[in-house]
């Protein structure tokens, strides 16, 4: 353990700044020594994390290491719940471990707030009282507490925090990413699923009894829209993130801003006639290594549906090898499963995936498939010198960084920007598109808005519309969006719901 760890935490204890960012692999001996410092000093430590196994994983971590912490979290029974919850009224320095509702827990302050995984979507409540757990954490330890955020590859967003001097970086050392890139431009037969240098390492890994996982962006056998000649991605003229495709209408469409176009025969950059589909699906991929290997598991969202426990789908692959396909619900296994290889097949649609925030998700999935297989990651793409490709071997994170800040704060998006989501619902398009009018027109510069967009499956006799809103200041979003969610604003038949920082957009 580097000194420095236990400096940081015994400074921020102290004050000036509050916040540290954790950052690397293998982060828990990190957490268990900030939990001691601040248990010692009769302070409570709240350690929220994206998932009841992330959570149960470091509770047993924590008692081993002699601590006696309270779990809660929501897969508990309720009586279990509520006597966790009341053992915390009457304690002191006690190390409460949970899901995201135990950044509520009860204990008095001030209090050591860890969030590990920040980004995840686990950390995001989408009922209401809609919260994010890094918020409430914030919150919380504003005043006197101490904030710990920890990621393996810290979003760029949390990263600005850094630069900005509100958050101070525990870099941890961390195994260094081997990535290989396989360039799809010089694929010779764009009729196959996957690259012939992919089929040769999987087939070389699976015929010699070794455990090869072969990673698809999504399951089904559906793709979107790429040149095949020089690698560009169509793109929306308003907002610049590429367009997704609609394979029934054959139509490209923005799902930002509602643009939409019928899907082009030649590519826009450099007019060749070679748009092809891009991405495979499990299921196509599976059908296709089935012919080539005995052994082929598959685990997508489907499959998980039909299974009361996904291990029972994984143990065979783990213990006899051969071919798994699967999505990223695999991601929490890799260090059970221990692959020898992982192939991500055609990264190019996480790549350009329609969202402001592609570049840094394919960075951090593409380092925690190295890091938590420890294997060699084989990553084809049509466009090898992105960013986050090169970022992703490299031996630091902070050209990355740079270059995405700058282009962020080009384009007017976080942190310089928040985003929000707003969905208008509404008993006609009439109702719901005067009560966007209205909006749009009370927006005042520098707010934008973006759309707005139809919202596909809205409930039957209902239509929805979907904005999104940049604004620099949030309380000005806050006044404009108050009356239209209390309903003073609005017909009573209008539902708006408000989503500040969406995770997906
Ligand atoms: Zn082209
Ligand atoms: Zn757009």
């Amino acid at each position: 353990m580097p000194p420095s760890v236990e400096t940081a935490v015994r400074e921020a204890m102290r004050g000036d700044p509050r916040a540290l960012l954790v950052a690397g692999w293998n982060r828990a001996p990190t957490y268990l020594m900030a939990a001691r410092i601040a248990l010692d000093a009769g302070r409570p430590c709240l350690a929220v994390f994206p998932s009841v196994d992330a959570a149960s994983a470091f509770a047993r971590a924590a008692a081993g290491a002699g601590f006696a912490p309270v779990l809660v979290h929501g897969d508990l029974p309720p009586a279990a719940r509520r006597s966790a919850w009341e053992s915390l009224r009457s304690a002191r320095g006690m190390l409460v471990i949970g899901t995201r509702a135990a950044v509520f827990a009860p204990v008095a302050d001030p209090v050591l707030a860890i969030v590990d995984d920040e980004d995840n979507s686990g950390h995001k409540e989408e009922r209401a009282p809609r919260f994010v757990t890094r918020v409430v954490a914030e919150a919380r330890t504003r005043e006197t507490g101490v904030l710990i955020i920890g990621a393996t590859t810290p979003p760029v967003a949390t990263w600005a925090g850094v630069e900005a001097g509100r958050l101070r970086l525990v870099a941890l050392p961390s195994p260094r990413p081997r990535i290989g890139v396989v360039d799809l431009r010089r694929r010779p037969d764009p009729g196959m699923p996957v690259s012939r240098p992919v089929l040769d390492a999987v087939r070389r890994v699976a015929r010699s009894g070794g455990r090869a996982l072969v990673l698809a962006d999504r399951k089904g056998y559906a793709g979107g829209l790429h040149c095949a000649e020089c690698g560009a991605v169509e793109r929306c003229p308003q907002c610049s993130v590429a367009l997704s495709y609609d394979r029934s209408g054959r139509r490209l469409s923005c799902r930002v801003c509602g643009f939409a176009m019928p899907a082009p025969n030649v590519c826009s950059r450099c007019g060749a006639a070679r748009l092809h589909l891009l991405g495979a699906g499990t299921e196509r991929l599976a059908a296709f290594f089935r012919r080539l290997a005995p052994r082929v598991w598959r685990l997508d969202a489907d499959v998980a549906a039909n299974v009361r426990d996904v291990t029972a789908v994984l143990a065979p692959f783990r213990e006899q090898g051969g071919v798994l396909v699967a999505t990223t619900l695999v991601v929490p296994w890799l260090e059970w499963l221990r692959p020898n290889l992982v192939a991500v097949v055609s990264a190019d649609r996480w790549l350009h995936r329609p969202e402001f925030r592609a570049a840094e998700r394919i960075l951090s999935l593409l380092r925690t498939l190295s890091m938590a297989s420890r294997a060699r990651v084989l990553v084809e793409t049509s466009d090898p010198n992105h960013p986050a490709l090169l970022a992703a071997a490299a031996a630091s994170l902070r050209p990355f960084y740079a270059e995405e800040t700058a282009l962020r704060r080009a384009l007017d998006y976080p942190p310089f920007r928040s985003l929000v989501a707003v969905v208008v619902s509404a008993r006609s398009a009439a109702v719901a598109d005067a009560v966007i009018a209205r909006l749009a027109a009370d927006a005042a510069p520098p707010t934008e808005v973006l759309g707005p967009s139809p919202v596909p499956g809205a409930a039957a006799g209902r239509v929805e519309r979907r904005l999104v809103l940049k604004v620099a200041d949030r309380s000005a979003a806050r006044s404009l969006l108050w009356p239209l969610v209390t309903g003073a604003a609005a017909p009573s038949q209008v539902k708006v719901v408000v989503d500040v920082d969406p995770i997906e957009l």
